[in-house]
């Protein structure tokens, strides 16, 4: 029997020369993920890590009960012993963080963090391209801020990491959806208007009128999108704080010369979202274009148990960016690699190796008992720019010969400090 991924999900295998998905290889992750971290740390972000699976109760109360993670794509399983408790693997990493921020009494510690995070998350969704039920969300959350700077902080950061990732056709979207004190009349306002058209609408969103009715407005089914657009504005309906705290996230963006657009389509589809939200997307990704999604979420720390500050987070798809990416990543190749010329010198050329590797220098060589000039055709491969050669002659002087892999002719023969040196300067150079 061969066994497979289950559905959804993929490997991501070492780089290889010839593969039809160039972003399943792990060296083109280590150089995002090294890259997505410097600009965390440019930015004044720390890392926290938090469980994959959560009490489901979690999820029910931070992401909401109508939104679509909640309702139909979540993976849940019973705990173990009497109490049987309801776990749920994380669709989302923004309610373990808030939970961790509570729990580890971090606020009582510093009444600000901007904290980033990187993990799997999980989704039992229809698997397409660019969408599976196991993928990788990077992301932030700034907790115990109100300032507008902070929520146009976390686009700029994000579009840093684009830039550094090296993705140029983004785009990103922002709207206001208002907060407790200006939400209630926008609702009233969509009711009044989409009750009369009611019966146009797919089921969805005709189940969504009476429990979350700014839902319809995210909905993808082509007539309700036609329908939706003639419906009131959010922007339109917000009180004077809010349009002044959207003013100011916008001045800050055009001061940072981070281009977007207001677009009062976007919503979001979780609950917590208060006044800014905004999506990336990326025109060189199909169907599933969406890049990063956040927002502010000045209620959420409140209802979760927590003092009543202001917060702003996104999450960002990882393979979506792996995918936008224009450049690939090849592995990084080792310092040396070590060629025996007689098999019974294969036992003192693996102890020159471990000595090389303990001064800090990557290497390796065969374990597959191949011939010289297979050997050498490996190091070729391996794009080390020095081979290490232990033949008799070397063996009897204590010495290694290496040879220059880029430069034809040149290789001597010096004792192992010397090898450590010259490639040491190599790697340099
Ligand atoms: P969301 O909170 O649903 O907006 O998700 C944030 C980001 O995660 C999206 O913008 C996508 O880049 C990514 N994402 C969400 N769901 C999936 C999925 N099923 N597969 C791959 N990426 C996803």
């Amino acid at each position: 029997m061969k066994f497979r991924t289950p559905e959804g999900t993929r490997d991501i295998p070492p780089a290889q020369a010839e593969v039809a998905e160039r972003w399943r290889n792990t060296a083109l992750w280590q150089s995002l993920e090294a890259k997505v971290r410097d600009c965390f740390a440019r930015f004044g972000y720390e890392e926290i890590r938090t469980p994959i699976f959560e009490l489901t109760e979690l999820f029910h109360k931070s992401s909401g009960e109508t939104s679509d993670i909640v309702e139909k794509e979540m993976f849940s399983f019973k705990g173990r012993g009497e109490k049987a408790e309801s776990f749920s693997l994380r669709p989302e990493l923004t309610p373990g963080t808030i939970r961790a921020v509570l729990e580890d009494s971090l606020l009582e510690k510093k009444s600000f963090w901007k904290l980033w995070y990187m993990g799997p998350a999980f989704r039992g969704e229809a698997p397409q391209a660019g969408r599976f039920r196991q993928f990788t969300q990077l992301g932030v959350e700034a907790v115990g801020s109100a300032d507008p700077l902070i929520d146009a902080e976390t686009m700029i950061l994000f579009a840093e990491i684009l830039k550094s990732a090296g993705v140029a056709a983004w785009e990103l979207r922002i709207n206001s959806i208002g907060c407790g004190a200006c939400r209630g009349g926008y609702r009233e306002a969509l009711r009044a208007a989409v009750t009369p058209e009611l019966p146009k609408y797919c089921d969805n969103c005709r189940r969504r009128v009476e429990r979350n009715v700014f839902r319809i407005l995210d909905c993808k089914v082509p007539d309700c999108v036609a329908l939706s657009s003639r419906l009131p504005s959010a922007i339109d309906h917000t009180c004077a704080a809010c349009r002044g705290h959207m003013e100011a996230v916008e001045g800050a963006l055009k001061g940072a010369g981070t281009p977007y657009k207001v677009d009062p389509r976007i919503v979001r589809g979780l609950d917590y979202y208060t006044r800014t939200v905004f999506e990336f997307s990326s025109s060189s990704l199909g169907a599933q274009n969406a890049l990063c999604g956040g927002g502010r979420y000045d209620t959420l720390v409140r209802d979760m148990g927590g003092p009543d500050v202001g917060s702003v987070g996104f999450a960002a798809g990882v393979e979506r960016i792996l995918l936008a990416m224009e450049q690939g990543a090849a592995a990084k190749p080792p310092d040396f690699f070590a060629v025996a010329i007689r098999p019974e010198l294969r036992a003192p050329l693996f102890e020159a190796v471990n000595r090389l590797r303990r001064t800090g220098l990557s290497g390796d060589m065969d374990f597959e008992g191949r011939s010289v000039k297979s050997q050498f055709r490996q190091a070729n491969r391996s794009g080390a720019r020095y081979a290490l050669v232990l033949g008799p002659e070397e063996a009897a002087q204590g010495k290694v010969k290496i040879k220059n892999m880029l430069k034809e002719g040149e290789e001597r023969a010096v004792s192992l400090d010397e090898a450590a040196a010259v490639l040491r300067e190599g790697v340099r150079s």
